[in-house]
């Protein structure tokens, strides 16, 4: 299967259902070496305008999944729709599966101090027969002490929890190093799975209305949330000069 790409403001994004995504995290599982998926919001597409480094570790990455709905309307908007979101918190359910299903080994990287322990804790439980091999706080000081920490542990998966875009860095410097098959960047998911933050009920999800509930619940997010009618914005702006 060759997964069709759109390419949004020099970020290109996988075209996958959720199931498709799931299939294409299973095969990179089921190859030695080493994989990465990342997962962009509005935010990610803003920064990666700016930051070609960026915009070069998401384009390198085996899968690019469309983590916000703010991805889906500007790509729908561009005139380039992709078939569905993919959030990044269900397609890490869907390879917590299947490493339940092959009894395969997970590391969790990233969060506060007793974050990583308390969800890896709370997945084992959800998805008894994976193995968790290791976690660790993502606050250190030495990037690379860190990847051979892991590698010692021998993961199959890894969650790379530190915010965008040092996740993203991280995994493009350190990632190979760490012996993992498929490294994800997934932002505050640790903080979810560790019971710490909620997710947004099914009923905001299914109407892509998870920004405003995350909304309400942490009113500081404001500031990061405008991002999202910004990209709005610049894709009309984008599609009327280009005149169609
Ligand atoms: N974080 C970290 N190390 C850092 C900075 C942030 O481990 O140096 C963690 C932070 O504790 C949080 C996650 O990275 O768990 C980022 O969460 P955020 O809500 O920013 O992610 P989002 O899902 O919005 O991208």
């Amino acid at each position: 299967m060759v997964p069709l790409k759109q390419d949004i403001f020099g970020v290109r994004i996988d075209s996958l259902t959720r199931q498709q995504a799931a299939q294409a995290g299973a095969a990179l599982l089921d190859q030695p070496d080493f994989h990465y998926a990342v997962t962009p919001n509005p935010e990610f597409l803003l920064a990666a305008e700016k930051d070609p480094e960026f915009r070069a570790i998401l384009n390198g990455a085996d899968l690019t999944l469309p983590d916000g709905i703010g991805v889906i309307y500007a790509a729908r908007i561009l005139g380039r729709p992709l078939q569905g979101r993919v959030t990044g918190i269900d397609f890490a359910g869907d390879m917590l599966a299947r490493l339940q299903a092959t009894g395969g080994r997970l590391y969790l990287l990233g969060a506060k101090p007793g974050v990583a322990q308390l969800a890896g804790e709370n997945i084992v439980r959800q998805y008894p027969g994976l193995v968790l091999c290791g976690t660790r706080d993502g606050y250190f000081q030495d990037p690379e002490a860190v990847a051979r920490e892991i590698a010692q542990a021998k993961p199959d998966l890894l969650f790379v929890c530190l915010g965008a875009p040092k996740q993203e860095k991280w995994i493009a410097q350190w990632g190979p190093l760490t012996g993992a098959r498929l490294a994800i960047g997934l932002g505050g998911v640790l903080d979810v799975y560790s019971g710490q933050v909620e997710r947004a009920p099914e009923r905001f999800q299914k109407l892509g209305l998870e920004w405003a509930y995350r909304l309400w619940k942490q009113p500081s997010r404001i500031g990061r949330m405008a991002k999202l009618p910004l990209v709005l914005v610049k894709a009309a702006k984008g599609r009327v000069t280009k005149g169609d």
